[in-house]
């Protein structure tokens, strides 16, 4: 068998792979595998739910995979729980990134590397690896689009537009808006842009538990205050799909035209309103891909073998920089989604017509 020293205090390494807190660690065949999410705020999250069970159940796991429904506190005893019913690797997607110092460091303690899934847990060295979409870069390629879709649906600028951000607790959500705003503030320096509500800041524009229902009545305030009368609204930012249907809602409701919106996650109902010229764009990150490689990843440490990373610079939280294997994310629009859910089976038929 493997020799494992679990429970030392030993520095993580910083080479290009991570074993849990550094060292070797080797889980056992038909460990229990804890895996927490945060609440159903997008599909991806209940796709994820499905394709952890399915796919730790075949590769000879047993999953206990749980949603913290009611927030952050019930996320902090799931995580307690699991590690009480034995769970040997906890991987966790946090409500709160900030929130989860003392059941990780428990895990530690108890041996069970610590996998932080699509969001980075921040403030604490008890996480050993970080898989994800580049979030930086969505933020990017969403402002890129953004601006792509004002000059193609909206003529010549200046072009009036309103931030959202995503909920303040989610460590994504900053690299989505920092990202985002690394190419749209330029133009807005520049006048090409010019945001009327004067809501520019990350707070400003954030989204409380990335509820569509608070998007929306912050755009329903936005809507009334900023763009009576004539005054057109071009083009929004929005870091979601969810939040992006909200706001199309709002700015209807106002009696506006369609203005020019981003989006994420590639849902069902967004991909059929690009489909249809309405959202102009969403981001691909594609679940399968991000479960497939978090279970890759487990199998590397039951063969006592370390987590694969391949960025070791671009993700600090704030107590060290965690090694990351990150994922490239694709810009959908109207122009290239058959080709990007070509192999999707529940997407790829929404874009045939
Ligand atoms: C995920 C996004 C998702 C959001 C709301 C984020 O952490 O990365 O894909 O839209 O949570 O659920």
């Amino acid at each position: 068998g493997c020799s494992s020293d679990r429970g030392d205090d030993t520095e993580p390494t910083t080479s290009s792979t991570a074993g849990a807190a550094g060292s070797e660690v080797c889980i056992e065949e038909g460990a229990a595998i804890g895996v927490a999410l945060p609440q159903k705020t997008s599909e991806n999250w209940v796709l994820a739910e499905q394709l952890f069970n399915d796919g730790l159940t075949e590769a000879g796991f047993e999953p206990i995979v749980q949603f913290g429904n009611s927030g952050v506190t019930e996320q902090q005893n799931q995580i307690s729980a699991m590690l009480e019913q034995d769970a040997q690797v906890i991987v966790v997607g946090a409500i709160d990134g900030s929130q989860l110092g003392s059941q990780l460091e428990a895990a530690h303690e108890a041996g069970a590397p610590v996998i932080a899934y699509d969001r980075l847990v921040l403030n604490t060295d008890a996480v050993d690896a970080y898989i994800a979409f580049d979030n930086f870069r969505v933020g990017e390629l969403q402002g890129e689009a953004l601006l792509q879709g004002l000059a193609e649906r909206k003529g010549e600028g200046p072009y009036n537009i309103e931030l959202i951000a995503g909920s303040s607790d989610d460590a994504n959500s900053t690299p989505f808006f920092e990202g985002a705003m690394s190419i749209l503030q330029p133009k807005i320096d520049d006048g090409t842009l010019t945001v009327v509500s004067g809501q520019t800041t990350f707070e400003q524009a954030a989204t409380a538990g990335w509820q569509a229902q608070n998007a929306q009545s912050r755009m329903d305030t936005i809507m009334s205050g900023s763009y009576s009368g004539d005054t057109e609204l071009h083009g929004i930012l929005s870091p979601n799909d969810t939040l992006a249907r909200a706001a199309l809602t709002s700015v209807d409701q106002a009696g506006k035209d369609t203005p020019v919106i981003t989006g994420q996650d590639s849902e069902v109902e967004s991909v059929t309103s690009i489909v249809a010229g309405e959202q102009y764009s969403t981001i691909y990150k594609d679940t399968r891909q991000l479960v497939a490689q978090t279970i890759a990843s487990i199998e590397e440490l039951a063969a006592c073998g370390e987590i694969p990373v391949n960025d070791t610079e671009q993700y600090d939280n704030g107590v060290k920089v965690v090694p990351a294997f990150l994922l490239d994310p694709q810009i959908v629009t109207q122009e290239n989604a058959a080709e990007v859910y070509a192999d999707d089976a529940t997407l790829g038929p929404l874009t045939e017509g």
